[in-house]
């Protein structure tokens, strides 16, 4: 067997079987900041290890987001949201309620995303309740 090839098969294995641990990197160098890969096969290796890696970290932040972390609407979010009032924890928009809608701002929003301040921001019921709270303000 060519010595090269032979190198690079061995290689291969070793990278295959550290795929899906978190252990070491190897199969490249680094050439002026840049990677070098000996072959398709390394480089194709090391992709393989990079999304299994940020696989185990969405998968760990996942877990710490469910168990660990405390969701709370935070006070910056009000920036810029004069509607946007925060009690207990839980958020309600001003404009909908005094526009005598029925959302989740209204009846109190428990889900403490900014995500979920953004839909209700752009949502066309907050839409025209702001519009005519503009209308009595002018
Ligand atoms: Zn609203």
């Amino acid at each position: 067997m060519d010595q090269d090839l032979h190198f690079k098969s061995t290689h291969k294995n070793e990278l295959s079987s550290n795929s899906h641990d978190a252990g070491e990197w190897t199969g490249f160098k680094t050439v002026d900041g840049q990677l070098s890969f000996e072959s398709m096969d390394q480089e194709a290796a090391f992709k393989d290890k990079l999304v299994a890696d940020l696989v185990a970290k969405r998968k760990a932040i996942a877990y710490y987001d469910k168990h660990v972390r405390k969701r709370r609407p935070q006070e910056a979010w009000k920036v810029g949201r004069p509607w946007l009032k925060i009690v207990d924890d839980i958020m309600f928009c001003e404009y909908c309620s005094e526009d005598g809608v029925t959302c989740s701002f209204t009846e109190g929003c428990k889900v403490a995303r900014l995500t979920s301040v953004k839909i209700h921001e752009q949502s066309e019921i907050h839409r025209i309740a702001r519009a005519k709270r503009e209308s009595y303000t002018q």
